[in-house]
């Protein structure tokens, strides 16, 4: 047997089966029986059951917030290293094998080369609160959103200000966001917006998308002209998109 949760809809007309962070969804019209549907997820529970299990696997690399999990950062995979001390404060250093014995159960999923760890010190009285994982978790999450929006705002800041002089695409305003499922966004008014996640790309990449992002403050669209003006502008455009592409299971954040 498999668990599934059912969304009915007066629009639909046809069943559709789909796995979402692991965990099957029919999307069904208010008409179908119940049994039709169990009929169908039945036939279909091998595919069902290995997109699970690859969806189970694919959030294990992503990061939980938890001593010794991994992210990316500018492209490196960090580790994070949680401790706790009067001040509060969040800084990278040289990851080395001493540090490792601190934790020896890492999870072999991200595959290049972990150099560096990324330390965050939580206040003193979150060290009283040990059993409460989810308390902790979230603390760290806020650290390190903190610090990536404090890292974007610098380094985006200054590529947008590179990338406007050399193209002489000036936008109007910009703002630094979170978004759940976009790099960027440009509007009719001339503003452009960046996603703070874009602090796990690579330096390539986060130019990239710099570069599409004003690109759109001339053609508002993903036409041929407008891919024809980020070639001239940042000829390497179709690697950076591969690698995006590549790498898409390792730039979520999960939320705890
Ligand atoms: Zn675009």
């Amino acid at each position: 047997m498999i668990d599934y949760q059912v969304v009915r809809s007066a629009r639909r007309k046809t069943l559709s089966l789909q796995v979402k962070q692991g965990k099957v969804l029919v999307r069904a019209p208010y008409y179908v029986d119940k049994k039709i549907i169990n009929a169908l997820v039945q036939e279909k529970s091998a595919w069902l059951k290995a997109k699970v299990i690859e969806q189970s696997q694919l959030n294990q690399q992503c990061c939980g917030f938890n001593h010794g999990d991994k992210l990316l950062f500018l492209g490196q995979v960090v580790r994070l290293h949680i401790s706790f001390a009067s001040r509060a404060e969040i800084f990278l250093r040289e990851y080395s094998s001493e540090n490792l014995k601190l934790n020896s159960e890492l999870k072999p999923a991200l595959k290049s080369e972990l150099k560096q760890e990324l330390n965050i010190v939580l206040a003193k009285r979150y060290a009283t609160k040990l059993d409460d994982e989810q308390l902790l978790r979230m603390a760290v999450k806020k650290r390190l959103q903190d610090y990536f929006k404090q890292q974007a705002q610098s380094i985006i800041l200054s590529k947008v200000s590179h990338y406007s002089e050399l193209t002489q695409l000036k936008p109007k305003g910009i703002k630094i966001r979170q978004y759940s499922a976009r790099w960027g966004s440009c509007n009719s008014n001339g503003e452009v917006s960046f996603n703070y996640l874009m602090m796990m790309l690579p330096d390539d990449v986060i130019d990239y998308i710099v570069v599409h992002e004003l690109c759109h403050l001339r053609f508002l669209n993903h036409s041929a002209d407008f891919w024809q003006l980020v070639a001239i502008h940042f000829p390497n455009y179709l690697q950076a998109k591969q690698w995006l592409k590549d790498n898409q299971s390792q730039l979520l954040w999960r939320l705890p």
